[in-house]
């Protein structure tokens, strides 16, 4: 059968997409390939077509046990004779899916790394007499140290392809940064690969980067706004996770928590409702999304900053799968590296712990952009990107900026007579004239006090976090937020220049609900 009819008749596709079709015509003649492919793009079909096309087994090597049921499951169900060998099968399953392996009785064998070289039937000797005709390394990215999700097991993919010199490898990955890249042709011993790389670019997406301060009350508010749509909210750790599906099931949302800590049906029925469409929210560890098919998701949340931008764009291409219009939000504090980098150092290996730092001064640096946020990614990924996307919240405020003048004038006063000691929080509370006990009656006293009390506190706070984010005011401690004005400010305040400021506004209901 040609690649083609085998993707119409079993997948009911009527064409390939981007790269497929070139991929899958160099792994039929045999070549080592690599491909580049973000989430999304149809990387699986890559080897599935192959796999009917060519005359023996497909071997796929996938570090995802829990996922390979489901994967399995779904070729069968398409009529594709498929199987999975892992750990937590007996002995005598094992041994009823290898013999049909070798009589040619399934098409596709999907193994985790570690299945093939150890305990006491390595599955590399039985793989000689199974006529192997392909072998696809999935997330080949974590055989890379530098990569963000490294597998010691994978490394020992090397010595599978000496032993099948004959046999085409096709690695493939959403992810690679440069030396990743140069990783997986090195350390897998491909022979000469063909490089297919796709764009990274998901142009349906609009990505959002903002502060987390109030960020529940943002959260809850942009939500509101899109009240039909499916979703996945990603928190930290499984404690946070808990409180914030509490926290929006008690504010009127249907969410669902997953995490680890879940026992496992609990997690599979969490999983199944959000696929079905039952519950529209789920609030998630990173665990949540590897591999998971559900092409509506409209919307991915980080409620922290993520490790590094291979994450992030992992996490936020499960926004749009279908193409439809796609959103990524991210709140970040100044805390989360603090946080993360905490987690970083709790690895013993040295240059490891150095090299994960700077990945992550590089997310803190896209947080921080003031440039267009697609730009910064597509660059991260080695592409280049020569306009504005003018679908990122950098984009949409640039040309949407205010006089903010007077406020500014207001509120850096302020900073200046509280001696420049205090937070945002407080600053605005002499501003509006509270009568708050943490207002002093010195502070009363100040010219300043009460002069803003006709805009909201949210007003002030939005201007409060533009003026640092365009480096009038200094954040410089993240421990103790104490609010300082820098050269730039005070330069400005003497030229008695403008404060041309885009407001957040109406960052959150750009779009309109839709049914
Ligand atoms: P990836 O592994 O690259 O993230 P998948 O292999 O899971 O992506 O495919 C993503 C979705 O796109 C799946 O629902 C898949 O069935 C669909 N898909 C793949 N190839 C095609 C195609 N040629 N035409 C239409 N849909 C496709
Ligand atoms: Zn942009």
């Amino acid at each position: 059968m040609q690649p083609i009819d085998v993707l119409k008749k079993f997948y009911g596709y009527d064409s390939f997409r981007g790269q497929q079709e070139s991929v899958i015509r160099q792994v039929i003649e045999k070549k080592d390939c690599i491909a580049l492919m973000p989430t999304g793009a149809g990387k699986s079909v890559c080897y599935q077509v192959p796999a009917m096309v060519l005359p023996g087994l497909t071997l796929v090597i996938s570090p995802l046990i829990a996922l390979m049921k489901d994967q399995v499951d779904a070729l069968n169900e398409i009529g594709i004779p498929a199987a999975f060998l892992n750990s937590t099968m007996d002995i005598s399953e094992q041994r009823y899916v290898s013999d049909q392996a070798m009589k040619g009785g399934i098409k596709l064998l999907y193994v985790a790394p570690e299945r093939l070289f150890s305990g006491t039937h390595p599955l590399v000797n039985a793989l000689k007499e199974m006529n192997l005709s392909l072998v696809a390394v999935d997330e080949a990215h974590c055989v890379s140290q530098w990569g963000h999700d490294f597998r010691p097991e994978y490394l020992k993919l090397g010595a599978l392809r000496k032993a099948f010199p004959d046999t085409p490898f096709l690695a493939l990955t959403a992810t690679a940064d440069k030396q990743t890249r140069k990783d997986i042709s090195a350390r897998l011993h491909l022979n000469k690969p063909e490089w297919f790389i796709s764009s990274f670019d998901r142009p349906n997406i609009t990505y959002r980067v903002t502060l987390r301060s109030d960020g529940f009350g943002k959260l809850v508010d942009f939500l509101q706004h899109r009240p039909n749509d499916a979703g996945i909210v990603y928190c930290l750790s499984r404690k946070s996770v808990e409180n914030t599906a509490a926290k929006l099931n008690a504010n009127g949302f249907s969410a669902l928590p997953y995490h680890a800590g879940l026992s496992k049906e609990n997690r599979q029925e969490n999983q199944e409702k959000f696929i079905k469409d039952e519950v529209k929210i789920i609030v998630a560890t990173i665990a949540f999304g590897m591999g998971i098919d559900k092409s509506n998701v409209r919307f991915v949340v980080h409620t922290n900053m993520p490790q590094n931008i291979e994450s992030y764009y992992q996490e936020t291409g499960r926004a749009g799968r279908d193409g439809l219009p796609g959103e990524a939000l991210l709140f970040y504090s100044l805390g989360d590296s603090i946080t993360l980098k905490r987690m970083i150092e709790s690895a013993d290996n040295e240059e490891y712990v150095r090299h994960m730092k700077a990945k992550m001064d590089t997310m803190v640096a896209f947080c921080q952009t003031k440039s267009c946020r697609r730009k910064y990614l597509l660059g991260y990924f080695g592409e280049k990107y020569s306009q504005d996307c003018g679908n990122c919240d950098v984009c949409f405020q640039k040309n949407n900026k205010s006089d903010m003048t007077i406020f500014s004038q207001m509120l850096l006063s302020a900073v200046v007579r509280l001696g420049q000691q205090f937070g945002l929080g407080h600053v605005i509370l002499v501003l509006r004239g509270s009568q708050s006990a943490k207002v002093t009656n010195a502070q009363k006293e100040l010219s300043v006090y009460g002069i803003g009390k006709d805009r909201s506190d949210d007003f002030w706070k939005r201007l409060g976090f533009q003026l640092i984010a365009e480096g009038y005011l200094l954040q410089e401690d993240p421990q103790r937020p104490i609010l300082k004005l820098s050269d730039l400010a005070w330069e400005k305040l003497k030229r008695k220049e403008k404060f041309l400021l885009a407001m957040e506004e109406e960052v959150f209901n750009l779009r309109e609900p839709s049914n």
